[in-house]
């Protein structure tokens, strides 16, 4: 039989995760000749084969692919006919356009956990790694991806390390971070006095200090951890009270999928994605077996499952099978990375400091999810999933879209790929400014970026519009675009589905600036990636404060009240009037009154902060959106009423409120008033898509917004839409909150630039 040269082009991510050595084992297996060749848009194979032999060979390319790739498509095609005598790996032509791929960290894979209990250099080698796990994002300086351009530089390779990375048969076959017990790094301990550098003695320390309700500050992957038992409540009260009180859910760490089971419900999707290289933290149901400050009152516990080799050596010795593992940091401050900063911070404060010698040059923190109609919804995006990049229908090249303020991300353009930066948080810290302003250096050296259009919020202070600024005038012929925040919001989550043409955006958020100078945050749109026409927002109120606005939701409810009820309701509403401070309520009715620095609001966000705080749950929030998702976190999820409401001009929730007061005062629970907001908010979103589908035939749905991360509203609004024959598209990969900004704002830059 003749044999024919075909062509193979494998596109998605397959590159920096061990692709071409898998492909080259693959091929040799098979016996093909031919050779593999890493392209910008995915990798090339041309080998001497038979039609069958091909088929079959793309069906083991697909069962088989590493674990950290994700294989979009494969196509073949004949080729011009070639003879080849041997397989190889081809050395990339491009070299300067192949720098655009740098793969996500992988949580340890079986086959190392297995090596740490059989092969003599690794026996509980914490730093265990293979072609197909371990560091990548967080280790990186430069590109190409070599060991001598990560951290691992310093760790010169033994010879049986070296012999396992150049041998192409085997797991570590250019695994870069490759290390064992005689040449890698190694962990250490500060305990009281004591530095204690063996593993074993390490491994006892932390659970004898577990076990005695002792907090230990331990360097994970991307950033240090502070750890402690999560079902002993002294423990996990003291580290509150280290954070500065900090009243955020804390997250966990279970010993295994099996553990998790016992603390929260898990879905087999949600244990699929729990136990997935990404190794996410999930936000689940919680059983209620933590300690109750774990969750500080809430019904969903953030559990993730161990993904550093150390982690599972943790397990093996501590008697509890569950730990908190909370960002090594306070308040609002990134985590921290350095170890000589780690000393110095913690030093005084925790009973025990963990480090390793290998710097960490990345600062990623957990990722971390929620599943709403069975697809995982990424509320950070962090390890595991950055940097790899979104694979969009235009050309982004030279585009740095800044991104938002308070959750940022940002994101830069390579070809058609989009490039999401790790989450970096809130920028008015000023660590986290400078977290910002270095990623940005770094991503700019490492994926070879020169800006050409620069994209930022339209908000003149935001401090990401500021950078924007900066960089505009420092380079003077980059063109310089400011957007709408929720048409970055929509066109985010627009991006995610490849949708280009006219939709109905919904975008439900906390504070975005409007063009009329508002503050919106409860929209809906007629729009495309270009531009957006506003159909209707939720009715303006007026509020006064600034950054009080959001951190204290009485203000937003008795803006409300104020509007459509004037002065008088608060007479008869002692209730409510009684959890306020009365003098800061009588001057926040006259600032209302007299119309002192007040400004207009249409948004979701306060919107719930105001029922939220009319309900007794939350007056003062002690964290970015603590008001909505106390709200949301006692739902009775049997209820199905609404109250009513108004669509004329814009949308009133008049009827809504005072259905509210009523049910107050006839004493019906939280738990009933509460879903019946929810589903009041679900039937507006149904309702004036209607109008819009009437008036615009337009059918397709997008929804975006931070707003929608609430798992209820989200979930309502997606089945009642469908229901309703309309296509819903909501956020997945990328966050619904602003930390998915930069995605739309990089993508209407895209679209701008066709029109410069
Ligand atoms: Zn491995
Ligand atoms: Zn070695
Ligand atoms: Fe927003």
């Amino acid at each position: 039989m003749s044999q024919t040269t075909y062509l193979l082009k494998i596109t998605g991510l397959v590159q920096g995760v061990g692709f071409r050595p898998f492909i080259y084992v693959l091929a040799e297996q098979f016996d093909l000749k031919g050779w593999v060749e890493n392209r910008n848009d995915g990798v090339l194979i041309k080998i001497n084969a038979e039609k069958e032999t091909v088929l079959h060979f793309t069906k083991e390319i697909k069962k088989q692919a590493p674990l950290a790739s994700s294989i979009k498509n494969i196509q073949f095609s004949k080729a011009e006919d070639e003879l080849f005598t041997e397989f190889r790996i081809k050395k990339s032509e491009s070299s300067s356009e192949t720098v655009t791929e740098v793969s996500p960290d992988i949580a340890v894979c079986d086959a190392c956990l297995e090596d740490m209990k059989s092969q003599k250099h690794r026996i509980n080698y914490p730093f265990t790694n293979c072609t197909n796990c371990g560091p990548r994002f967080t280790i990186i300086k430069d590109l190409p991806y070599d060991r001598e351009k990560t951290t691992m530089a310093e760790f010169e390779m033994c010879d049986t390390c070296k012999s396992e990375y150049t041998d192409i048969y085997d797991r570590r076959f250019h695994a870069q971070p490759v290390a064992c017990n005689t040449c890698g790094p190694n962990y250490s301990l500060y305990y009281k006095c004591n530095y204690i550098t063996k593993i074993n003695d390490i491994l006892d320390v932390i659970s004898y200090l577990t076990e005695e309700g002792k907090i230990i500050a331990i360097k994970g992957l991307g950033g240090y951890h502070l750890m402690c038992d999560a079902v002993n409540e002294d423990a996990v009260t003291n580290l509150r009270i280290l954070k500065n009180r900090e009243s955020k859910a804390f997250a966990v760490m279970c010993k295994d999928a099996e553990t998790a089971k016992k603390y929260a419900e898990i879905s087999s999707e949600e244990e699929k994605t729990l136990s997935s290289w990404q190794r996410p933290i999930l936000l689940l149901k919680s059983k209620h077996k933590l300690a109750l400050s774990v969750t500080n009152g809430l019904s969903n516990a953030g559990i993730m499952l161990p993904y550093m080799p150390m982690h599972y050596l943790i397990f093996e010795k501590l008697k509890t099978d569950v730990v908190v593992l909370t960002s090594g940091n306070f308040t609002d401050e990134p985590i921290i990375t350095s170890n000589e900063e780690a000393l110095k911070t913690f030093d005084d404060k925790v009973d025990a400091i963990i480090t390793y010698n290998r710097k960490i040059h990345n600062r990623t923190d957990d990722s971390v999810g929620i599943f709403a109609n069975k697809k995982l919804r990424l509320l950070r995006r962090s390890r595991g999933f950055a940097p790899s990049p979104i694979i969009t229908d235009f050309n982004t090249e030279g585009i740095f879209a800044g991104g938002s303020e308070f959750v940022n991300c940002f994101c830069i353009g390579k070809g058609n790929q989009a490039l999401m930066s790790q989450h970096i948080g809130d920028l008015k810290n000023f660590e986290t400014l400078d977290f910002y302003k270095e990623s940005y250096e770094l991503y700019k050296r490492l994926f070879r970026f020169k800006p050409k259009i620069i994209v930022a919020d339209m908000h003149p202070d935001y401090l990401s519009s500021k950078f924007a600024d900066d960089l505009h005038k420092q380079f003077p012929e980059t063109e310089l675009i400011k957007v709408q925040h929720h048409h970055a919001h929509i066109v985010s989550c627009m991006a995610e589905h490849g949708l280009n043409e006219k939709v109905i955006g919904i975008a439900f958020d906390g504070v975005g600036l409007g063009d009329d100078g508002s503050i919106w945050g409860g929209e809906f749109f007629i729009n495309d990636l270009a531009s957006y026409e506003r159909f209707t927002h939720f009715e303006y109120i007026k509020v006064a404060g600034g950054d009080a606005v959001s951190k204290e939701p009485w203000r937003s409810a008795v803006s409300y009240l104020y509007h459509y009820f004037g002065e008088t309701v608060f007479e008869d509403l002692n209730f409510f009037t009684e959890k306020i401070e009365s003098k800061n309520l009588k001057m926040y009715l006259q600032i209302l009154k007299n119309n002192f620095n007040t400004y207009r609001i249409s948004s979701a966000g306060r919107l719930f902060d105001a029922v939220s705080s009319l309900l007794g749950l939350v007056h003062l929030a002690g964290y970015h959106a603590e008001a909505p998702m106390r709200l949301e976190s006692i739902i009775d999820e049997q209820i199905t009423e609404t109250y009513d409401f108004e669509i004329s001009d814009n949308i009133s929730f008049k009827k809504s409120f005072s259905g509210i007061i009523n049910d107050i005062k006839n004493g019906i629970k939280t738990s009933l008033i509460s879903a019946k907001f929810h589903n009041t908010s679900a039937e507006i979103v149904l309702q004036t898509a209607k109008k819009m589908r009437e008036k615009t035939g337009i059918h397709k749905v997008v929804l975006s917004g931070g707003t929608f991360q609430n798992k209820y509203l989200l979930t309502k609004v997606e089945n009642q839409l469908s229901e309703n024959g309309f296509k819903v598209f909501s956020q997945e990969q990328i966050p619904s909150n602003d930390g998915g900004i930069a995605l739309g704002q990089l993508i209407i830059g895209a679209k701008m630039r066709d029109k410069i």
